[in-house]
């Protein structure tokens, strides 16, 4: 399935109408996959899906401010693999490979390498994690995890349900809806059997919600995963209060909860995706009226400099004073609230 991919400049060009020169151009410096099943998604007309995932010239226009490591994961790397900012938990990258290449992604200076992550890098992160009692979750990620075969992924998690401080596992992926079809009963079942885990899926626009998605997410959901969302704010893609009720509608319908809404991060090759902090605020604001707080995810940006996730809210006290707040609600209406 993921074989039939497009990852070749020439083939892109084939299939999608853009040029291969400039493509290859932009691949020279960061990959690109798209495989059959996005493809799809992208000729059925998601002009959301095609910015994802199509490489751009833009992405090699420099900007003073971005970097290729703005959040100091290589330096809060303790051992390769493992990234170590919060006291209680890890991320553990386990693959270098998706389903499909995000030109916004995060980690876009190194995913996509050939050669997989190797055991001895795996046993590494196993070692770090066993001798760290602090660690109480551990975050599979990349990469992609379920890029992993099912049984080298089970021996993984099964290498970590052994190591007694670890309490939660958590999966971050862009399966369900990049490749829903790599969700499987199997994987469900399995993943179960490992219980505390959660996934955490990339889910940024409602074109990504097709019914295949949706019954990849209920795979999960009924094998008793709790799914979170995490969406990346994109200029283009969903910086409108329209686009984001939508998608977390349709989180909520797939049985989503809606987790993190990202602030783009300030990474080298993604400068036409940024937007500034008072959309993302907005987006926030409008959704507060339009939808329950089930449906309300966290706006978070990621302090440079490995400062870690930090939640920005719309202001809704106007005033404060010893005696009351003056607060404004979701339809713009003043209130005086005693203290
Ligand atoms: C985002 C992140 C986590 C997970 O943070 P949560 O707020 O628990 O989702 C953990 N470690 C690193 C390095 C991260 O960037
Ligand atoms: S699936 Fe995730 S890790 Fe892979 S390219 Fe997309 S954003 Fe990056």
């Amino acid at each position: 399935m993921i074989s039939r991919s497009l990852c070749r400049a020439r083939d892109l060009a084939a299939h999608l109408n853009v040029n291969e020169h400039l493509v290859s151009r932009v691949m020279d410096q960061y990959p690109a996959r798209i495989n059959a099943y996005a493809l799809g998604l992208i000729a059925g007309g998601s002009r959301a899906v095609f910015r994802q995932l199509v490489p751009d010239p833009a992405e090699l226009e420099e900007t003073s401010l971005a970097d290729a490591d703005p959040l100091c994961e290589q330096k809060q790397s303790p051992v390769p693999g493992i990234v170590h900012r919060y006291p209680d938990r890890v991320l553990f990258l386990v693959s270098g490979q998706c389903a499909v290449y995000c030109r916004h992604c995060m980690r876009k200076r190194e995913v996509g390498g050939r050669a997989p992550v190797s055991p001895e890098t795996i046993e590494a992160g196993l070692d770090y994690i066993a001798r760290t009692p602090g660690v109480k979750e551990v975050i599979l990620s990349g990469g992609d995890p379920l890029m992993l075969e099912d049984d080298r992924l089970f021996s993984i998690l099964a290498r970590i349900r052994s190591i007694r401080h670890v309490e939660c596992l958590r999966i971050h992926t862009r399966m369900p809806g990049m490749l829903p079809r790599r969700i499987t009963l199997d994987l469900a079942r399995g993943l179960a059997r490992f219980h505390p885990l959660f996934v955490n899926i990339q889910f940024n626009h409602p074109d990504e919600l097709t019914p295949a998605a949706r019954s990849a997410c209920a795979l999960l959901a009924d094998a008793g995963i709790p799914l979170g969302s995490q969406t990346v704010l994109l200029a283009g893609v969903n910086d409108s209060p329209a686009i984001m009720t939508d998608l977390m509608r349709k989180l909520l319908t797939a049985r989503i909860r809606p987790y993190y809404l990202h602030h783009p991060d300030p990474i080298r090759g993604t400068a036409h995706f940024r937007v500034p902090a008072k959309v993302g605020l907005s987006v926030i604001e409008s959704l507060r009226g339009r939808i329950g707080g089930m449906g309300i995810p966290q706006y978070m940006i990621d302090l440079p400099g490995g400062g870690g996730k930090v939640p920005l809210l719309p202001e809704h006290v106007i005033k404060r004073s010893e005696k009351e707040l003056i607060v404004y609600n979701f339809e713009n209406k003043i209130y005086t609230y005693p203290l």
